[in-house]
């Protein structure tokens, strides 16, 4: 039955949701988004964290789509590469990508702040204070609460996107046939805030993702536009060192100066913040089917990954483009844009999550490695020599948004097994410049 759609309604209007309403409003749907929170851009309102993400060339690519290219342009600063911080202070750079290629940092609230501007211009009523209790996806009817005040919406395409603990996947969990796993982390995340220099100044190196690799944990910075740093340390909840073995600001204190020697002197109230700021968990979130009836999951509430490839963002924006293309491909057929939407995107939000996990690793644990830096090396090598038969795995999910999620997982997959082997050749860090460099290469034909 191919039902044209009215009224939709989003629910969340975070990043993922609001970024689809603008879509959505711009090809002439009357969209309405309820948000449980009330309005973030009012400035009573007390602000949520404020965290920065990194936008990659997929939520890029989404965002120019709507319009905002320049917008943010103004609004990112760009990290050309990891800035690694080894335990004497000592510094190394290792570049992301090719030269121009860089990730962006920017601020969650600005972001979204933007976003709902953007909506609101394009004619999407927004709803604030609106938590959604349940729904009946049978009969398109939510049921919300207004400070205490329940009410019930209808409406013929309900877009759940209201994030990692979605109510909407919720209701849909209580439906035969739903498949649903949750993966915590044993680790966890804390934000401290590095100002800026009394000058105004940034206080390390501004164009880079700056980290402290110390094999089980780490800590990373992320700069914003007020010259500020956001840093997360990302930290086991038990065991020796964990959140729970630090339990005085001295025992904080001594565990940073041997830890991270330098970052302590540009943390000035790291003990305070170390103690007032919430500890949160790092959850994976896969589930399926994403639609019933007309009732469909985005964004986190369908795929929470953990943050170590700087995707989840990126990949719920991709959502939104992947779900407009399909409206044009099967001309505003909603059911057939429904169902091709949820079996193309499944296999790539799986792979990303995967991705995700494998890159803690990478993060916390190799990129201060010698053998990890020659292999790096040497892959940058084969894709300067072949730079469209061997894409080094971070720049296929990074920076090529035409080659999906999964591609990216398969064919990493593939290099890997292919360099494992070259890695294992005798004094390869003295001999890798002479190497056979396009038999290496012809080893994945077929993939591109
Ligand atoms: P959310 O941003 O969670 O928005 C959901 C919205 O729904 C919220 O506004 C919420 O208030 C609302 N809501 C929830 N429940 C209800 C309800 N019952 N009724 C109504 N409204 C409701 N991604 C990247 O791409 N790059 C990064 O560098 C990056 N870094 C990260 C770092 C950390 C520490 C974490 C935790 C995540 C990071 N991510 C990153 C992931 C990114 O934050 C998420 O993927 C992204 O926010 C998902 O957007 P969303 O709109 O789907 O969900």
């Amino acid at each position: 039955m191919n039902k044209e759609i009215k009224q939709p309604v989003i629910l969340g209007a975070g990043l993922v949701g609001t970024l689809m309403s603008i879509y959505l409003a711009q090809r002439g749907y009357k969209v309405r988004l309820f948000e449980k929170r009330p309005d973030p851009r009012k400035k009573d309102v007390e602000r949520g964290r404020s965290i920065n993400l990194a936008l990659s060339n997929r939520g890029w690519k989404s965002l120019a789509e709507v319009g905002l290219e320049d917008t943010i342009a103004a609004m990112v600063i760009p990290m050309q590469g990891r800035m690694m911080h080894d335990q004497q202070g000592q510094l190394s750079f290792q570049p992301y990508g090719k030269e121009g290629q860089a990730i962006n940092s920017i601020s969650r609230s600005g972001l979204n702040e933007l976003l709902l501007n953007t909506a609101e211009k394009e004619g999407v009523e927004l709803f604030f204070n609106q938590v959604c209790l349940d729904l009946d996806h049978e009969h398109g009817r939510i049921k919300l609460s207004n400070i205490g005040q329940e009410h019930e919406v209808d409406s013929d395409l309900i877009i759940g996107a209201d994030g990692a603990f979605s109510a909407v996947r919720t209701a849909l969990m209580k439906t035969d046939r739903f498949n649903y796993s949750q993966y915590y982390l044993e680790h966890g995340y804390k934000e401290l805030t590095m100002p800026p220099n009394p000058n105004g100044g940034f206080k390390m190196e501004k164009h880079a993702l700056h980290i402290w690799p110390r094999g089980n944990f780490m800590l990373i910075a992320l700069p914003n536009l007020d010259a500020s740093y956001t840093c997360t340390l990302f930290f086991p909840f038990e065991g020796a060192p964990s959140f729970s073995s630090l339990r005085s600001e001295d025992e904080v204190l001594k565990f940073f100066q041997a830890t991270f020697p330098d970052a302590v002197p540009l943390l000035p109230n790291l003990a305070k913040d170390f103690f007032d700021n919430p500890t949160a968990s790092l959850v994976t979130v896969r589930c399926f089917p994403w639609v019933k009836n007309r009732t469909l999951l985005i964004g986190d509430a369908s795929h929470a990954i953990v943050p170590f490839y700087g995707q989840g963002m990126n990949a719920g924006f991709e959502d939104c483009r992947v779900l407009n293309a399909m409206i044009d491909e099967f001309g505003g057929d909603w059911d057939r844009v429904l169902k091709n939407f949820q079996t193309h995107r499944k296999p790539d939000a799986d792979a990303i999550a995967d991705l995700a996990l494998q890159n803690f690793i990478e993060m916390r644990d190799l990129v201060g490695d010698e053998g990890f830096l020659l292999r790096k090396k040497i892959e940058a090598r084969l894709h300067a020599l072949f730079p469209n038969r061997w894409i080094p795995q971070y720049s296929m999910v990074t920076f090529n948004e035409n080659i999906r999620y999964s591609e990216a997982l398969e064919i990493g997959n593939r290099q890997r097994t292919i360099m494992d082997a070259v890695m294992q050749q005798a004094g390869i860090a003295q001999s890798w410049e002479g190497m056979d460099f396009e038999g290496i290469v012809d080893q994945l034909r077929g993939n591109f």
